[in-house]
């Protein structure tokens, strides 16, 4: 057969047509089947493990396949060098019932061979270079890059609601580091990449962000018998000596169920990436994703950043819950609570402060909030009436920062804020040291003339012995106490003590959460006048309240 024949040019141009041999192969061999008589070419692949295959690769691929029987007796056989060290092994057959191949003929399949040995390097190359961006160096498997790659493929064909998505990271493996060097440690994960890879089936996935981070996506009815490997995996190190050790690793998972509507494939990471964090914050080998886990992220990252614009802008607003005397109706003080107008919605405070708490932004919150308070305070002063004290909250959290006794004494004086005008609202702690902080901080202030309240006292880590040390002036029973659908002789006794005991060391105690005209009775009877709730009104606007504090009292 002339190698300058059409039927050879179209084999070539076929094939040089896709870098994938196995799309082209069967067309272009197609073009040379007839005349050489062949019933089925394949190649079997050995590479070894290398800088751009971690994991090495082996497979056997069809090259053609005419789907007629074939003359088993008479083979062609030959091996291929590639340039990677590996290993082509091809095998074509005759159709069985014609003429055995001569010695051109057989030339013939060397040159094709040579052909294949040439497209698959040069094609190889060119893969192995693009894969080298989506493909982790250390193991192989793809990265971020490739894994989305891959996910966002399957999602268009919208296949993945069959499957679940995890994320998840090798417990310890500092330890093993230190223990048999970075580079065993790099081997070791190395193998367990591995031997998980092969613990997947063909349709699932598995991607190596880095470090020891992994993600992987595999069939629902699967999920549990991969947890079970991925809580108990192990591998062999090799010590100095050529010993194997074993090494038992673990993980912790985040997982998340899959359906074909999520808003992208970056999902298939960051979802069950969120799982895990909540996971490993708690210390638990795996959690799947809730629809709140997922909402909290998100508005934490909204919050996050979003908070420094919307403070400059204004959208944290005071607004005032009034303090009564339960036995003269009374206004006799008014909390300060945070809201935050978000495009004309009021957001509550448990939507943002416990997020702005993880960070030392509370504080700032808090001082602009102090300082609105103060103003207030001061315009009302300036404006002839006898305004009631405001209590501000302020975190736990900022009780430790330096400066921050400072920040306060300055708004006070800025704002000629008198003993008595302003208090500070701050949760007792169970923590030892942010307990000595809370100490120093309410003694210092105390030294200032600038009072304390202790808030929801009896709601957790509350004790009497923070009273017995602290120079508080006010304490706010939680309303738990008088919330509870089983309020029994006990609960009286315990807020009748409470009571009692902060009256003895010159301490006001005021409820807060009364909602009934029954639990302002039984608190009164009790001993405690004063109280906050939403009997007399809900934390309101600063207008509103105003017109509050002219009126002054509340019907009884
Ligand atoms: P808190 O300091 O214990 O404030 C009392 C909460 O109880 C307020 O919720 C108030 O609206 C609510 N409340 C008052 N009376 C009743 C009632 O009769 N029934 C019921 N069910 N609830 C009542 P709010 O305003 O949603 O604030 C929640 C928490 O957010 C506050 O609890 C406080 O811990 C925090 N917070 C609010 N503003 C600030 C702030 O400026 N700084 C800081 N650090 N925390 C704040
Ligand atoms: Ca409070
Ligand atoms: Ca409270």
């Amino acid at each position: 057969m002339p190698f300058f024949s059409d039927s050879f040019q179209r084999f070539i141009t076929t094939l040089a047509s896709s870098a994938e041999t196995s799309a082209v192969s069967q067309q272009a061999l197609e073009e040379l089947a007839g005349e050489l008589r062949l019933a089925r070419m394949d190649v079997a692949l050995t590479i070894p493990e290398n800088r751009y295959l971690p994991l090495g690769k082996r497979g056997t691929m069809t090259l053609y396949d005419a789907h007629s029987p074939a003359d088993e007796a008479d083979v062609y056989t030959r091996v291929l060098r590639t340039g990677d060290g590996g290993e082509g092994d091809f095998r074509a057959l005759r159709l069985a019932g014609t003429a055995p191949w001569t010695e051109d003929e057989r030339a013939a399949l060397d040159v094709i061979v040579d052909v294949y040995g040439m497209h698959g390097g040069r094609f190889r190359l060119i893969g192995q270079v693009e894969n080298s961006l989506l493909t982790n160096y250390l193991t192989g498997l793809p990265n971020s890059g490739g894994y989305l790659r891959e996910v966002g493929r399957r999602m268009q064909e919208g296949s993945l609601s069959d499957y679940v998505a995890l994320y998840f990271n090798l417990k310890g493996t500092s330890i093993i580091n230190l223990r048999f060097g970075q580079q065993q440690g790099d081997a070791i994960i190395r193998k367990y990449a591995h031997s998980l890879k092969e613990a997947l089936l063909e349709d699932e996935l598995l991607g190596h962000l880095g470090g020891d981070s992994f993600v992987a996506m595999v069939r629902r009815d699967r999920e549990e018998a991969l947890l079970e490997r991925l809580a108990h995996t192990e591998v062999y190190a090799e010590q100095d000596g050529g010993e194997r050790v074993p090494v038992a690793l673990g993980a912790c998972v985040g997982v998340m169920s899959l359906d074909d509507k999520l808003p992208g494939p970056w999902m298939l990471i960051s979802g069950p990436a969120i799982a895990w964090q909540r996971a490993k914050a708690e210390g638990i080998p795996v959690l799947r994703l809730t629809r709140e886990m997922y909402e909290l992220t998100n508005r934490t990252r909204i919050v996050e950043n979003t908070f420094k614009h919307a403070l400059r802008a204004g959208e944290f607003v005071p607004f005032y819950q009034p303090k009564v005397d339960m036995v003269t109706g009374k206004i006799i003080g008014a909390e300060v609570l945070c809201r935050w107008i978000s495009d004309g919605q009021v957001v509550p405070p448990a939507q943002f402060i416990p997020i702005l708490e993880r960070t030392e932004e509370i504080a700032d919150l808090d001082l602009f909030i102090l300082e609105q308070a103060c103003r207030d305070m001061s315009a009302w002063k300036a404006a002839g009436h006898t305004p009631v004290p405001l209590s501000v909250n302020i975190s736990r959290r900022d009780v430790g920062l330096a400066g921050i006794i400072e920040r306060i004494e300055a708004c006070f004086e800025k704002h000629g804020i008198r003993k008595g005008e302003v208090l500070i609202e701050i949760t007792e702690t169970s923590n030892e040291r942010e307990s000595t902080q809370m100490k120093d901080f309410v003694h210092r202030l105390f030294c200032d003339d600038i009072y304390t309240s202790i808030d929801d006292f009896g709601s957790g880590y509350s004790s009497f012995n923070f009273l017995r040390t602290m120079p508080v002036r006010e304490l706010k029973i939680d309303r738990s106490f008088i919330n509870h659908p089983n309020m029994a002789d006990k609960d009286e006794i315990i807020i009748g003590g409470i009571i009692d005991i902060a009256r003895r060391l010159g301490i006001e105690v005021i409820t807060e959460g009364v909602e009934t005209r029954e639990q302002a009775d039984f608190l009164m009877k009790l001993g405690c006048h004063r109280a906050q709730g939403y009997l007399y009104d809900r934390p309101m606007p600063k207008e509103a309240f105003e017109s509050r504090l002219l009126r002054g009292m509340y019907e009884l």
